[in-house]
């Protein structure tokens, strides 16, 4: 907080000097006040000699309201509305592409500052529509099924760019205004990157999604999805009690160690641990952990592994979502086939675990997570290894038959 009173008074310091010299202040030097969850702008008005209560009006403003000029706050003074002109901003990131699928399925492509692309899914299912948002450009972890990971790291996003999604989508459905239906009923942080890996942004925009005068969204409707930093997740608890995925995709270490290289780090135990511990912890400890398990032709979709997955978690209270692999070029994995699918679920079931299996969606705007960005993007370091070793196995698969 203290960084953020000393950037403002060094917007307002500039500023005076500026005003002798009849100058705007640059953009770049305001604080944009989109990113800041209600704790922070208090700060914000205290570090400006304003009344804590102007968080909460700026706030419902922005985020219940949709307003992004100050101007039109109407409930605010002039004199403040003109101070917040010097000292802030309401900067948001850019939609470039905007594809509806047959199913309802919207994908936004987002450009964020710097150029970088991100993606942004929105999902209906009957009552519910849930938004799958982004946390980093491209991402470090490089899970072998995952699309964003071939496109490596680029860079986190700041909690402006990731609410500034919530915020897009909202916009985009008409949901701001007073009783206008809400379309955006869950969250869910799955989209491109590792959350855990960019904390502080998103454990903010998070509390933002959360808090009353901005989207209200309860706590049991924003989930949030890691493939396992164990130190970040048992910090979690300090700061949000907001619901748990873990992305597992098998049951076993050295299995889990190829699809999810980071389980060389923290292994499968020590990250079960972690997140019962992190549930167990909640006000309401009664939660179930969302375990993630993509289903890949011949990897991890055998008999054998259902039996493995329904062992390992039977003292661990998890509902357990079967996701079938979208095949994407640079990758030759296969999708599983329907009857393993069911049979795995259907053990699985037996066995006593409420069990979903996610539908593939938006297949018609290519909605998997990194599919569309991924071709914006794609020209990170790691993207060309992955093309030329992909394009050299496919080589040698086309030559073995004739030897
Ligand atoms: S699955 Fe998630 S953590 Fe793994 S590479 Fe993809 S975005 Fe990163």
């Amino acid at each position: 907080m203290a960084e953020l009173s000393l950037a403002v008074n060094a917007v307002l310091n500039t500023q005076s000097a500026r005003d002798s010299a009849a100058e705007e202040p640059t953009a770049a030097l305001k604080v944009n006040l989109l990113g800041l969850n209600h704790q922070k702008l208090v700060s914000f008005f205290e570090s400006i000699g304003e009344k804590k209560f102007r968080a909460a009006q700026v706030l419902k403003w922005i985020h219940q309201l949709g307003v992004i000029d100050f101007d039109a706050m109407t409930n605010i003074s002039k004199g403040l509305r003109e101070k917040l002109k010097r000292t802030a901003t309401l900067e948001l990131p850019e939609i470039i592409q905007q594809l509806d699928s047959k199913d309802g399925t919207r994908k936004f492509l987002i450009r964020e500052s710097g150029g970088s692309v991100i993606e942004t899914v929105y999902i209906p299912e009957g009552n519910r529509g849930t938004l799958c948002v982004s946390s980093q450009v491209g991402c470090a972890l490089d899970c072998s099924f995952c699309m964003t990971g071939k496109q490596g790291f680029s860079r986190d996003l700041d909690a402006f760019e990731i609410i500034g999604q919530v915020w897009l989508a909202a916009k985009s459905f008409g949901q701001f205004g007073e009783d206008r239906p809400r379309k955006i009923t869950n969250v869910v942080m799955m989209g491109m990157g590792e959350p855990l890996l960019n904390f502080d942004n998103v454990v903010d925009s998070m509390n933002i999604m959360m808090h009353d005068n901005a989207y209200g969204i309860s706590k049991r409707r924003v989930t949030l999805s890691t493939s396992g930093v164990v130190p970040a997740l048992d910090r979690l608890g300090e700061y949000t009690d907001c619901c748990l995925a873990i992305s597992l995709h098998a049951a076993n270490d050295e299995l889990r160690n190829e699809l999810v290289p980071i389980n060389k780090k923290y292994p499968i135990a020590m990250l079960l641990e972690s997140a019962q511990r992190y549930i167990e912890n909640t006000p309401d400890n009664r939660r179930k952990i969302t375990i993630e398990y993509t289903l890949i032709d011949h990897v991890n979709d055998r008999m054998e592994h259902a039996v493995e997955l329904a062992d390992l978690l039977r003292d661990v209270p998890v509902k357990i979502n079967l996701i079938p692999f979208n095949p994407f070029n640079l990758s030759n994995y296969k999708r599983v086939s329907n009857n393993q699918l069911h049979r795995f679920r259907d053990y699985l079931i037996e066995q006593g675990y409420i069990v979903t299996v996610r539908t593939t969606r938006g297949d018609d705007i290519d909605a998997a997570c990194g599919q569309l960005a991924g071709q914006v993007n794609d020209r990170t370091r790691r993207s060309e290894r992955y093309k030329a070793k992909f394009e050299e196995e496919q080589a040698i698969k086309i030559i073995t038959p004739e030897q």
